[in-house]
């Protein structure tokens, strides 16, 4: 990467940690400046103390020298501690707060995208290094520190070496500026030894990463989520999954990561660097007394021009250092960039959508085709139909006959590969994607619903209006339960962030689901197989009140047993991807020969047979 390009990486990191960590790099500048400032400001004391007691001995300029130092030095303490309690506060919660970089763009991101395996892989490599090894973001946070000592550092003790070459000692040999460029010339030998060591080690490093990012996968996989996870537990001992685990978890640990080369070359440079380092300073160390014996200045002088090129020598390596490291993060910081800039495809139109009444309004379907992202076969195939917005639709048909796609795609999850949606005459693609999205209120097949009380599940919202939330409730068939919860409906659904929580079944949880629908009283109300894991009871009970829990909205209703669908305006029959039938039950009755005649029949002996 060029330098170019990684100075704008850098500022882009450093813009994105002002926005979710504020006030974590500043601090921890400001933490290092006065960090790096302190031993200047000493050793100018010390030199200045020094020179005093050995040459006029004024007792009063040695006490005010003393007590300065001793002053300054305790400020800094002071407000170094100061910012390091809230720094370090901070960089605990940052963490968090990386998790919100990628949540927030999970939420931007095209839904379509969310089931692209590629594009979650990008997530997924992005955070683990993140998390795992702080590359990235963390790295940046943590060089912050690296990166102000490095600059402070030689600036500081290039103002304060500068008298040191002009002052002169009277000996030819000595005050020959060529000891300028041998003394320079050392430092950064002994400064780009260290650099070397660090790209080697640094190259080592990220190699290692790799690896380990695949053995920690695996590791949380075998070694912890098929344990704890409680979706899986119950597969996981009925069929003594756990053998198979065992196996490929001592596997796991069995497997040499570590590299003996790599370990070699990780500890091998770092130490013919230091060598290099020593040499430099012994060339340091020897011009100093050299000048001052030959008379160029005090013994005072001696210990601040020895300290400050010895400070010199280091703000060298560390500059060494920084531009090495700063390439491994910025590496780290790209790949980052590259998932946070996947750009968004879908098109997402202006216009508003127009809320009428008047229901002389359509949705249609024309010529739908729709194929998953990588998936071979359509999902929807030409379909062409056409409904009444007020009407009370239902969608039948076996599995896998593409209802739930047609969902998603009225919904605009998907766009349509093929064809084209419309509502009132116009491309759902031409409308603002977030209004269009808000007219719907649908409860999925595969609702998930979260671990908060019950009332905020239903408002989806921590405030919420409880008399609604009620009603929804109880129009939803949930009152019964309701009834028997300790905390009303401010009862936490699951464990995980009360121990009093409830587990609710899988009935209770759909209909939990069918109130937060109603709750959020979108002309829209779609229900995607929403008896299916209820009792027979419930189930009549939620297609008997459907015209009233529907209300004066438009509604679909999903199902493949054509019993709960009896009672819509329209029913539509999907076969293969496609809509073969549409009508009301009776006409669709009518015809003997048709899918929905022969589905009914067959369901109709198999509810008469149970
Ligand atoms: P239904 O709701 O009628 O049971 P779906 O609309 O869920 O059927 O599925 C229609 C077809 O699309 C099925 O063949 C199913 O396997 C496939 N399908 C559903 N969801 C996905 C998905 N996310 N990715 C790939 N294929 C899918
Ligand atoms: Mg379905």
């Amino acid at each position: 990467m060029s330098i170019r390009k990684r100075i704008s990486v850098t500022k882009r990191g450093f813009g994105i940690l002002k926005k979710y960590c504020p006030g974590l790099v500043q601090g921890k500048a400001l933490h290092e400046f006065i960090n790096s400032v302190q031993p200047f400001i000493s050793v100018w004391f010390s030199a200045h103390i020094i020179n005093e007691i050995v040459t006029q001995k004024r007792i009063e300029k040695v006490i005010l020298y003393v007590s300065l130092v001793v002053l300054i030095n305790f400020i800094c303490a002071f407000l170094k501690n100061i910012i390091e309690r809230v720094c370090n506060e901070k960089e605990s919660q940052m963490w968090c707060w990386f998790g919100k970089i990628f949540s927030d763009k999970q939420m931007s991101l095209d839904f379509v995208d969310l089931e692209d395996a590629k594009i979650q892989q990008q997530r997924q490599s992005a955070e683990e290094n993140l998390y795992m090894f702080g590359n990235g973001l963390a790295q940046l946070v943590w060089g912050t520190s690296s990166l102000v000592r490095c600059f402070v550092n030689i600036v500081a003790s290039v103002i304060m070496i500068v008298p040191l070459f002009i002052s002169k000692s009277g000996n030819a040999f000595i005050d020959n500026p060529v000891w300028i460029l041998i003394l320079l010339a050392s430092v950064t030998l002994g400064g780009f030894s260290n650099s070397k060591a660090t790209i080697k080690e640094n190259e080592v490093f990220m190699k290692w990463c790799e690896g380990t990012v695949w053995f920690n996968r695996a590791f949380m996989f075998f070694g912890k989520e098929l344990y704890m996870s409680q979706e899986r537990t119950k597969d996981v001992r009925i069929y003594q999954q756990n053998t198979i685990a065992e196996k490929v978890f001592d596997k796991l640990i069995q497997c040499d990561r570590e590299n003996k080369t790599d370990i070699f070359k990780m500890s091998i440079y770092p130490a013919m660097a230091s060598v290099i380092i020593g040499l430099a300073n012994i060339v340091c160390y020897l011009f100093v007394a050299l000048k001052a014996f030959f008379g160029a200045f005090g013994v005072g002088s001696i210990v601040q021009y020895v300290a400050v090129l010895l400070t010199f020598g280091q703000g060298i390596q560390q500059l060494m250092y920084v531009q090495a490291d700063n390439a491994v993060y910025c590496t780290y910081l790209q790949k980052l960039f590259d998932y946070l800039d996947l750009p968004n495809n879908m098109y997402k139109g202006s216009l508003t959508v127009e809320k009428r009444d008047d229901n002389e309004y359509y949705i249609e379907f024309r010529n739908v085709s729709f194929k998953y992202p990588n998936a071979e076969d359509y999902a929807l195939r030409n379909v062409n139909f056409k409904f009444k917005v007020g009407e009370k639709l239902a969608v039948v048909g076996m599995n896998g006959s593409g209802k739930s796609t047609f969902i998603k795609l009225m919904c605009r999850l998907y766009d349509p590969t093929e064809g084209e949606i419309l509502l009132n005459g116009v491309n759902i693609q031409k409308y603002d994607y977030n209004e269009y999205m808000s007219i719907f209120s649908v409860v999925f097949q595969d609702f998930r619903l979260f671990s908060f009380s019950l009332a905020q599940n239903v408002a989806t919202n921590m405030d919420y209006n409880a008399d609604k939330v009620r009603s929804c409730l109880k129009k939803a068939g949930f009152k019964s339960h309701l009834s028997s919860l300790k905390n009303d409906i401010d009862v936490c659904l699951y464990k995980d962030f009360d121990t009093d929580g409830v587990e609710v079944s899988g009935g209770e949880a759909q209909k939990i689901a069918l109130a937060r629908a109603l709750y959020k009283d979108a002309p829209f109300i779609i229900l995607d197989e929403p008896t299916a894991a209820l009792d027979p009871i419930s189930e009549y009970e939620v297609y008997s009140k459907f015209n009233e829990i529907a209300d004066n909205k438009t509604a679909i209703y999903i199902s493949h047993r054509l019993a709960s669908c009896r009672f819509c305006d329209v029913i539509a029959v999907f076969h293969e991807g496609a809509v073969i039938q549409n009508g009301t039950h009776e006409e669709l009755l009518a015809d003997s020969k048709g899918k929905y005649f022969e589905l009914w029949n067959a369901q109709l002996q198999y509810y008469k047979r149970s």
